[in-house]
């Protein structure tokens, strides 16, 4: 058995789950951090130990311009290469081809693209994307799909959709047939797992034929790709809310780059099991906290002389050892310490939210938070 999903309790539609892959056990809802290069911007990987992170993400497009992923497999995988034991999902570097690199033609067959690092010419198919992800060796791996631009005429949400599901049934007839070659298979038990993902753009209806041609394919898990491109946040929350519910109830359902804190909290309580996203580090780069109090601009000059600790509310090691004077110091000072410890905080506070997402789906209490915390903007707006 590569992967298994059990489901602990349920609070409306929300869930409280465990996703058992080979390397560890992952409850659920789960926030992934990105580490695009091997590495999540800033923190080493005692300190992701440190701060709970059960999962993390791994970039195909980026690790197989470099280092290669012939070299990482040469190193017995990525988990071996980057010394993380704990759980790792790779994207299938459809998403960076058409946001990253240049000149890149689209066909039937696959996508011809230039490198942003040096503009050598490259060619992914869905067989090419999985033979990567299978070097890599993440726990979970994703479909080689078209991330379609937003705003998409209806043809070309429609006929990008249908390529994107032939994809997926070549990406699935790669994996079952090499899927025992990863690194680590002989030594673990179970394999690597394959993820479909759903496209079809803002139209409801293609979400809906993407999802059941996805779903006759049985996959052990789903996704929910081409949101966060730009499109206003009530489509993106319509567009889960419609999809979730054709997806199968007893398998993991991820939604993939998304988001604010609290928009992960709203979409756990959709049913959504598994959410990544680069803001929390990111952010943190350019000063930008968040807080049990909301968002906080630390290169303020009000935080110049201010001795308390980032958030008040946060146990994090950030919170309860450094001041915002000193935080404010060292960003604008442009010392590397200044992403560092942005970042640690950053990232503490969304595996804290999830956290209590987490308890209150056991407590059965988090469909009344939200509307409670719901009633409470409306009061204050
Ligand atoms: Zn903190």
């Amino acid at each position: 058995m590569s992967l298994s999903f059990s489901i602990a309790a349920t609070d409306g539609v929300s869930r409280l789950g465990t996703i058992r892959t080979p390397h560890t056990d992952i409850e659920t809802p789960v926030f992934m951090p990105v580490g695009t290069l091997g590495s999540v911007k800033s923190i080493p990987q005692h300190i992701l130990e440190e701060l709970g992170v059960q999962i993390l993400l791994g970039n195909t497009y980026h690790l197989y311009l470099r280092p290669g992923h012939e070299a990482i497999g040469e190193m017995g995988g990525l988990h071996r290469f980057m010394s993380w034991e704990r759980s790792i999902l790779t994207d299938s570097g459809g998403f960076q081809v058409f946001s990253l690199s240049e000149l890149r033609k689209v066909t039937e067959q696959g996508v011809e693209f230039r490198s942003h690092l040096d503009g050598s010419s490259h060619f992914f198919t869905p067989e090419r994307s999985i033979e990567i992800q299978i070097a890599l060796g993440a726990d979970i791996i994703m479909a080689f799909d078209e991330c379609t631009e937003h705003p998409a005429s209806r043809e070309r949400a429609q006929a990008s959709m249908a390529m994107t599901t032939r994809w997926a049934r070549r990406s699935k007839e790669y994996f079952e047939t090499h899927k025992n070659e990863v690194p680590w298979a002989a030594s673990r038990s179970g394999s690597q797992s394959l993820f479909g993902i759903v496209q079809g753009s803002m139209y409801s209806d293609l979400r809906r034929e993407s999802a059941e041609r996805l779903v006759e394919m049985d996959f052990p898990g789903y996704a929910i790709g081409g949101l966060s491109v730009g499109e206003p946040r009530e489509l993106t929350r319509e567009i889960i809310a419609t999809t979730l519910p054709l997806l199968p109830k007893d398998k993991p359902r991820y939604v993939m780059g998304v988001g604010y804190p609290e928009e992960i909290v709203e979409y756990a309580a959709m049913g959504v099991d598994m959410m990544d996203c680069v803001l929390p580090t990111r952010a943190a780069r350019h000063g930008l906290l968040f807080t049990s109090e909301g968002r906080m601009n630390i290169k303020n000059a009000r935080f110049a002389r201010d001795n308390q600790p980032p958030d008040g509310n946060c146990t994090c090691l950030v919170c309860s050892r450094y001041t915002r004077a000193y935080l404010r110091h060292l960003f604008v000072s442009r010392e590397p310490l200044a992403a560092v410890l942005n970042s640690i905080h950053n990232l503490a506070h969304y595996l804290d939210t999830m956290r209590s997402v987490r308890h209150a789906i056991r407590l059965g209490e988090l469909q009344a938070k939200l509307s409670g915390a719901a009633r409470a903007s409306e009061q204050t707006s």
